[in-house]
């Protein structure tokens, strides 16, 4: 990490960096017998065993009030710990989404009770969230979609179906970005976001297969779903402003550069050995670690922001997409290196994780915002369109 560190826009402060050790020991031992090509999922793979592990550690909901359970740190704090679990390739999948944005929207925007109730939960990894944003027809264009929430004499009557939503099958609840009034026509106007107990009568499930064999994403279906008045999060007709902020936060973490990075690492040891050494991998190697030092400390600035309350919108995007880029390259790099050997000396192991990460790789510019999207948001800020 040092030739890395020597590049940062924004350090690290000490005492954060303090901890890589301990979570590197701690993970060294709790995932020693998973597979590189198992860790390569990484915050795709799912271990709630790991996970409530890994909050008895006091390491889920860090960044939270000690009130509510959390760790009373800051996001750099955070930011150390995900590292280090994406670098380790630990399935983090099951408390990720819940610890990055769904148990902070709360803490923003939730009632008392909303807070007391959920976020306690989370940091002891007895909680875990899925995204209700994207729907069929409603991906890009977020704006659309068109599941709604009626109100009614007990709260809201949930009806519609949400697609491609991560690990909704693990989670106990959704947040659901739905229309509570008006029509699909009325765009941002009308949305709000509401919390969705995924054990209640009405709600369906069910997993969708990815090309590379995983059920990790899901098809969701609301079927009269009674909700009670306190499932909606933040004010009614306030989704939209409330989506956006949270989508900086999703956009701008180092998962967005790290997808690759245990394939890249099971690489370099192949590499570091007396077979796989040779000068054109080891300028690959060089070409992929100056492309990754300064897109890391981008990263970090951002979390700076973030922690300072601005909102870095358009740099979130930048990082995503420029992130994304490296780490469809990574793959697709390695295989080139790899097939222009004789197959018998490229160890097993290596070639399984390159098989996955490769199968996996078209989806990093998909997911969180599509390439497209985030080049549009980029060219706006520039003021280029
Ligand atoms: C692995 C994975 C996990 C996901 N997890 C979740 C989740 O947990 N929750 C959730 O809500 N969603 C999730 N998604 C969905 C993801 O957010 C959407 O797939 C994404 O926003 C794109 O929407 P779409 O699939 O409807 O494609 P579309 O919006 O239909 O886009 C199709 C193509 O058209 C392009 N396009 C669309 N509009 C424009 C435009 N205005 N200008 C230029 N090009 C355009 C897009 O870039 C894309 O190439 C996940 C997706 C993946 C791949």
């Amino acid at each position: 990490m040092s030739t890395l560190d020597s590049l940062a826009l924004t350090r690290i402060p000490p005492e954060d960096e303090a901890l890589r050790a301990e979570v590197r020991a701690f993970l060294a031992e709790a995932i020693a017998e998973l597979p590189a090509h198992i860790r390569a999922r990484s915050w795709g793979g799912y271990s709630s065993e790991l996970s409530r592990k890994l909050a008895a550690r006091g390491w889920i909901g860090v960044t939270l009030p000690k009130e509510y359970g959390g760790g009373g740190r800051s996001a750099f704090t955070r930011y150390v710990l995900v590292e280090e679990f994406l670098a380790c390739g630990a399935p983090v999948g099951s408390h990720w989404i819940a610890d990055r944005q769904s148990a902070p929207l709360i803490l923003k925007y939730g009632t008392e009770a909303q807070k007391q109730f959920y976020i306690p939960k989370v940091c002891r990894g007895e909680a875990f969230f899925c995204i209700g944003m994207s729907e069929p027809g409603s991906g890009s264009d977020l704006a659309s979609v068109r599941t709604r929430a009626t109100p009614n004499d007990q709260g809201f009557v949930l009806n519609g179906q949400k697609i491609w939503t991560t690990n909704a099958h693990h989670c106990q609840y959704m947040i659901a970005l739905v229309r509570t009034s008006g029509s699909s026509e009325d765009r941002h106007k009308g949305l709000s976001q509401v919390i969705v107990d995924l054990s209640l009568p009405g709600v369906t499930v069910r997993p969708i297969e990815d090309l590379s064999g995983d059920r990790h994403f899901c098809e969701v279906f609301f079927d009269n779903v009674q909700l009670g008045p306190d499932a909606l999060i933040g004010a009614e007709g306030q989704g939209w402003v409330q989506v956006t902020a949270e989508l900086a936060f999703e956009r701008s973490g180092p998962e967005r550069l790290f997808s690759s990075i245990v394939l890249f690492d099971q690489w370099l040891q192949y590499v570091r050995t007396p077979q796989g050494r040779t000068e054109s991998a080891q300028r690959l190697a060089g070409q992929v670690l100056t492309q990754l030092a300064p897109l890391r400390a981008m990263s970090v600035a951002i979390q700076d922001k973030l922690v300072r309350g601005e909102s870095p919108i358009v740099e979130a995007a930048l990082v995503k997409e420029l992130g994304t880029t490296l780490e469809q390259m990574i793959p697709a790099a390695i295989a080139d290196d790899l097939f222009a050997r004789e197959a018998e000396d490229v160890p097993v192991e290596l070639l399984m994780t390159l098989k996955y990460v490769t199968e996996a790789s078209p989806s990093f510019s998909l997911r969180g915002g599509t390439r497209d999207i985030l080049r549009g948001m980029i060219a706006r800020g520039l003021g280029l369109r």
